[in-house]
């Protein structure tokens, strides 16, 4: 399997059996995959909503990918605590 980063175009081969095990899953739900040299530091690219940034995939490598429903609500759940905090100390003050 190659991997290949979609800022720079620098490939990586990763063994078959090795990449469906640990990163096949993934891999194949991204949009972006980023590669470990430091031109492509992913930290500085923006995501869209939606999409989660998965940082130290394969190594020093990292993907965006989109965020499984799971993630989606977990989010969502984080969102709605922050925003009633938010509205607590609203009425509070
Ligand atoms: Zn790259």
């Amino acid at each position: 399997m190659i991997v290949k980063c979609s800022y720079c175009g620098f490939e990586q081969f990763v063994k078959d059996c090795k990449f469906d095990r640990l990163y096949r899953e993934e891999y194949e739900t991204a949009i972006l995959v980023f590669c470990d040299r430091t031109c492509c530091d992913s930290s500085q690219v923006p995501i869209s909503k939606g999409y989660i940034k998965s940082l130290m995939w394969l190594g020093g490598w990292s993907l965006v990918r989109l965020m499984t429903t799971e993630e989606y609500k977990a989010m969502k759940r984080a969102k709605q605590i922050l925003e009633a905090g938010l509205a607590q100390m609203d009425t509070d003050s």
